[in-house]
């Protein structure tokens, strides 16, 4: 099991929010459930221990604080990490959360890359023997904690953006990803770029893949996208 393939519990009963950042995690290829209120979320808890839960504070049934207190009381979840989600001014909520336990918190409304990176950084933190992480395909090989990339063993030099297209494209290998998911997924704004920008962007990357006359495994799937095959 690597840091990727973790379980993750969704905890918020706003469905469109809920949605987006199941999506988002499971392109990240994690395992999402999703409760869309407070006693679901202990009772899925109950079911399976995710490996991380993000908890919105305000939910119905059982409001987040009682959550994280039967959290920590509980022997199979006294360490359970757990990422809350408050509403923008809400300081008192985030003081009473680091109070009972939590690990970190996002502010509503949020970016899902956001969300992701926190969820990245908190899973490492708690779970230090799974750091080593590294997804491999066509003898292309990423390390994503030290973000370093190699060829058939050669070392690559990739800029951050590249790094990040690259990884999108590894994750699912053969998936066509569009201009905008790219944007999504290797910028991670919500900020008008052309779409020129990535096809700069992956003109970059496949010179720094295929230096010394390499096969080209990035396919332009014309007025659609990229794929990796
Ligand atoms: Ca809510």
């Amino acid at each position: 099991m690597t840091l990727a393939t973790s379980y993750i519990l969704v905890a918020e009963d706003e469905r469109g929010q809920a949605e987006i950042l199941k999506y988002n995690l499971e392109e990240e290829g994690f395992r999402v459930g999703v409760a869309p209120d407070g006693q679901r979320a202990l009772d899925m808890i109950g079911e399976a221990v995710p490996d991380l839960l993000v908890l919105d504070w305000m939910l119905p049934e059982v409001s987040g604080i009682k959550i994280m207190k039967k959290l920590r009381s509980g022997s199979d979840t006294k360490t359970l990490p757990v990422i809350m989600l408050t509403a923008r001014g809400e300081e008192d909520d985030r003081l009473r959360g680091f109070e009972v336990g939590v690990d970190d918190y996002v502010v509503k409304p949020y970016l899902p890359s956001e969300l992701i990176a926190r969820v990245h950084a908190v899973l490492r933190r708690s779970r230090p023997e799974l750091e080593e992480e590294n997804i491999e395909y066509g003898g292309i090989e990423l390390d994503l904690t030290r973000m370093r990339v190699t060829r058939d063993g050669a070392p690559i030099d990739l800029a951050s953006t590249e790094f990040r297209l690259l990884r999108a494209l590894m994750s699912h290998p053969g998936r066509v990803y569009s201009r905008n998911r790219l944007i999504d997924l290797a910028w991670g704004s919500t900020t008008y770029l052309e779409d020129r920008t990535v096809d700069v962007a992956i003109k970059r990357l496949r010179s720094a893949l295929n230096e010394g006359g390499k096969a080209d495994l990035i396919r332009t799937v014309r007025s659609e996208g990229y794929a990796l095959e």
